[in-house]
């Protein structure tokens, strides 16, 4: 027993230690608000209509107005055909051990190393790559009103672009093994990014440094690569601890971090379950309801951008808190052997029924909340839910299972 009242010390010893660098590195950053700017954004398009486009740039406007800094933040952004269920994925260009990096041996964003130091560190060079998914039901206005089965681009460039910005894990599963910088150009094939994909080195992502198991160890102490990585990754109990998340939410937050790992998903994101559609911090979770669209971070994802070292404009609305809930939500969303139905149509619900994307009707059912869906094949698929008033509908995917 003593033992684990040692380490626990240490880890208490080391979260403050990170505490009194970020204070310093706080001030540092208050000294040169006098010389700084709202953020701008360069944005080379591929494939892109000119209401995508444009949908794009409202986007980034948005994220201008939010971040605060003197060097252009450049973006490729492609329209690709990603697999179904996938609305778009980000690529962030990193740099590490540069002049005022808050932490030595651990990955940046290019685009806030750039920001943090002034200075264009990467010329040539994308800071960001984002591929959206052109075969998606897409909304492309920018007054955050999707019609109920479209995805708000908008809203989708936000949650991809704030990946860009560092808000991602370096974090990986191969076989038995969980590790930290151990990703590699191939794992995004077919995908390419337009900048040489750096060696990670094993190293650690400036988001991890706050990770935690739920035994409040910090997920960068234990050994990596290890198996104890890969349980914790899994461990569907993973939290994100830091002075500014406890300063604006009280507690910590809770990362998505499923059973099964997934790349690009699991560590990445606010746990789905924790923060559902109409959560102020619904912005990055892993799954975007169709029907709903969503143009402010949340306040736990900005304090998070603020504590890896993003300078944030002070004063503007950190919650969501006009937009309403879908009536009807389906979760998981891609699904894979069952999903839960939420929102006000599932109050008075009567029946339920599933259609394929050719217009087959699949499944019929009494009212339930919670459906089977082992037995479907992937693909698209539209739930009906009839109330005595009204049917309200909500398209889902299924995986292959
Ligand atoms: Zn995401």
């Amino acid at each position: 027993m003593s033992h684990i009242d040692c380490s626990g010390a240490d880890v208490v010893v080391l979260k403050y230690m990170k505490t009194g660098i970020s204070i310093v590195l706080a001030t540092l950053l208050h000294l040169q608000t006098a010389r700084s700017q709202s953020a701008t954004f360069d944005i080379t398009y591929a494939g892109f209509t000119p209401e995508a486009e444009a949908a794009f740039e409202y986007a980034a406007d948005i994220w201008s107005t939010y971040l605060i800094s003197d060097v252009p933040i450049k973006v490729n952004a492609k329209m690709v055909f990603l697999l179904p269920g996938q609305l778009g994925i980000t690529f962030p260009n990193g740099e590490k051990n540069f002049s005022g990096a808050p932490y030595a041996d651990v990955w940046y964003a290019s685009c806030l190393a750039n920001a943090i130091t002034g200075v264009e560190l990467n010329p040539g060079e994308a800071d960001i790559d984002v591929f959206l998914n052109t075969s998606a039901n897409w909304y492309f206005g920018t007054d955050g009103n999707p019609g109920p089965t479209q995805y708000d681009f908008v809203s989708t460039v936000l949650h991809e672009l704030c990946h860009g910005l560092g808000f991602l894990s370096l974090g990986n599963v191969e076989d038995t093994t969980g590790s930290f910088g151990l990703i590699f150009a191939e794992s995004f094939a077919p995908l390419v990014t337009s900048f040489t994909w750096p060696d990670l080195d094993t190293l650690p992502g400036a988001f991890d440094m706050w990770l935690l198991n739920n035994a409040d160890v910090l997920l960068t102490t234990l050994d990596n690569p290890s198996a104890g990585l890969k349980t914790a990754f899994t461990s569907n109990a993973i939290y994100l601890e830091s002075p500014m998340v406890l300063a604006t939410n009280g507690e910590s937050g809770r990362i998505y971090a499923p059973s099964t790992f997934t790349l690009g998903s699991s560590l990445s994101h606010w746990n789905e379950g924790t923060y559902p559609v109409g959560d102020p911090n619904e912005f990055m979770t892993p799954f975007a309801a169709d029907g709903h669209a969503n143009h402010i971070p949340g306040p736990l994802t900005l304090a998070v951008l603020d504590e890896i070292g993003w300078e944030i404009t002070d004063g503007l609305p950190i919650t969501n808190i006009t937009a309403p809930a879908a009536p009807l939500m389906v979760f998981p969303n891609p699904a894979t052997t069952g999903i839960s139905l939420s929102g006000d149509a599932m109050q008075d619900a009567e029946s339920i029924q599933i259609f394929s994307a050719t217009g087959n009707r699949i499944l019929i059912s009494d009212a339930t909340t919670t459906l089977s869906i082992s037995q479907l094949p992937a693909g698209w698929y539209t739930v009906y839910v009839q109330t005595a008033t009204a049917m309200y509908t909500c398209r889902f995917t299924i995986l292959e299972h």
